[in-house]
């Protein structure tokens, strides 16, 4: 019989590997899928960080220009009587301002008369004031080293067309108070700094520029020297939550890939059953019809010869009658166990259950049996207790299995011709053993030979009769009626199988025991 495609190697082979590498290539693609969305996830973050920072920045710089627009507006260039007073009123008002001063274009200060702080005076030197535009505010802001002086500065040309420079000087602590303002929304749910360019936090401690989602940008044109960074303060959790679901994922990745390689090493491990169940049966067919030939031929044979009247002699003849009987019964013998073999397998046998007595059924099958096996040169020794109680069980079906391990006492026993048939009682069950001195089996198939199809490896064995079926229809025998078959079994020194059945009653009956 040939193997059907299915089961042929290098077709399983090449489904495996292709099975194999679709999943790993799936589960790749899914693993570049799942960093992909991260990835996707951290710069969605990042740009949201980016443009928080650069709004804020922003309505900073645009507050610090609005205030330049009052004070421009505030301040009258042509009346410096009026100077004094405007002063005044600029500082009242909530403007940030601290000092308002008017200079010439060269340097002189016209108002008021004292000296310029010192962060003012270095600046100016700096500053190129021939090249100012007229009526244009413009920013100073000075290091850490000079306090942060920050000031607003506009040119401006009076009626009689002289020049004047206006500085309006700035409070550093109220600078700071109108930005908290506008930072202060944003503390909540981010880490948010003003720090110089040494990295000094004028407006809470530093960020950490090492962490995910940081940001930071410099004020364009107000308060140039400092910088506003930002981050999230729940990036830890942001974090937190990405690898999280990247380990789910990965779980899950791995799960499907294992689950994958486990349905294929069941479909392959079955895959292998069914060959070896297939070649098992192949085995069963040949060894069955080998069973049925000889006989057969046998009894062709001899019949024959005695229809034909060949033989003269009386006593040949009954020897040939003698053979012919003796080869039909084997046959008859097999033919019932074969169909026995397909009613169990059916389940058709569980049912015709009795009250039986095992000692008394195994005497009267062995007074005719005896005969037989003495004819073959065998000593068959029993001990059988006659006191053992009935026991709920189907007779037909224990006669089958006691046959079968019979008969394979007498197969196996090669040159050692004794069988022990012993019939016990132990803790409620009845114990029926047949013991042979022959080949024995070897311990790595004494679980095996109970498979059905099962036939020995060893040369001796194969070269005898058998169809492999015996012991399954045994054991099914003994677990129909929810015993076992034990067996104890040495190579070169015989086997012992052991039928172990319960000892049950019928409903309503009182059952009797009496432990040895
Ligand atoms: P069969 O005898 O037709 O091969 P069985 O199912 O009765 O089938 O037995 C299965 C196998 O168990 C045999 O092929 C043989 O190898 C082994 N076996 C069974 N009984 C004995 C025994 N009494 N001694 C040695 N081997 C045995």
């Amino acid at each position: 019989m040939r193997a059907p495609f299915f089961y042929k190697k290098t077709a399983v082979v090449m489904a495996i590997v292709v099975i194999v590498l679709s999943t790993a290539t799936l589960s790749y693609l899914s693993y570049r899928y799942t960093v992909g969305g991260e990835n996707k996830v951290d710069t969605t973050l990042l740009q949201q960080n980016i443009s928080l920072v650069e709004q804020t920045v922003d309505r900073i710089e645009q507050k610090v220009i609005d205030n330049d627009r009052i004070l421009y507006d505030m301040t009258d260039v042509n009346d410096p009587s009026s100077w004094p007073e405007v002063n005044e009123a600029i500082k009242k008002a909530d403007l940030n301002v601290d000092q308002v001063w008017f200079l010439k274009p060269d340097g002189t200060v016209l108002h008021p008369v004292r000296s310029l702080p010192q962060a003012f005076q270095h600046s100016l030197r700096e500053l190129k004031l021939n090249q100012m535009r007229l009526d244009e505010t413009n920013h100073l802001h000075r290091e850490r080293g000079e306090g942060y002086f920050f000031a607003s500065y506009v040119l401006r040309q009076n009626r009689k067309g002289e020049k004047i420079l206006v500085f309006y000087q700035m409070n550093r602590d109220k600078l700071i108070a109108m930005i908290d303002k506008f930072l202060r929304d944003l503390s909540p749910k981010h880490y948010v700094s003003i720090v110089d360019f040494e990295n000094y936090g004028v407006y809470q401690a530093p960020v950490n520029r090492s962490v995910k989602y940081f940001y930071e940008r410099r004020f364009p044109s107000t308060f140039y020297k400092w910088l506003l960074q930002l981050v999230p303060r729940n990036y830890t959790e942001i974090e937190r939550d990405v690898t999280n679901r990247r380990r789910v994922n990965f779980f899950f990745i791995v799960l499907s890939m294992s689950l994958t390689l486990l349905s294929l090493a069941i479909i392959y491990i079955a895959g292998l059953r069914e060959r070896q169940l297939a070649q098992l049966k192949e085995d069963f067919i040949s060894n069955v019809s080998h069973e049925l030939k000889t006989p057969l031929s046998l009894i062709r044979m001899f019949s024959e010869i005695l229809v034909l009247d060949k033989v003269k002699n009386e006593s040949t003849k009954q020897e040939y009658y003698g053979i012919i009987h003796n080869e039909s019964e084997r046959m008859s013998r097999l033919v019932s166990n074969l169909l026995d073999f397909a009613s169990l397998e059916r389940g058709a046998q569980s049912k015709n259950f009795e009250q039986t007595n095992i000692a008394r059924l195994v005497t009267k099958e062995l007074e005719a049996y005896r005969y037989q096996v003495q004819k073959e040169g065998f000593q068959l020794l029993t001990r059988v207790d006659e006191t053992v109680p009935d026991t709920l069980a189907n007779p037909n079906a224990l006669t089958l299995a006691f046959f079968n391990l019979l008969d394979n006492s007498v197969k196996y026993s090669g040159d050692q011709k004794q069988i022990t048939v012993t019939v016990v009682q132990t803790n409620g069950f009845v114990d029926l053993s047949v013991k042979d001195c022959g080949l024995g089996i070897p311990r790595a198939e004494q679980q095996r030979i109970f498979e059905k199809f099962y036939r020995g490896t060893d040369p001796r064995v194969q070269k005898i009769r058998g169809s492999g079926i015996g012991l399954s229809i045994t054991k099914h025998v003994a677990e129909m009626h929810g015993g076992q078959v034990l067996v104890d079994s040495e190579p070169g020194f015989g086997s012992t199988f052991t039928l172990r059945i319960p000892i049950r009653e019928a409903a309503g009956e009182t059952r009797v025991t009496s432990d040895e």
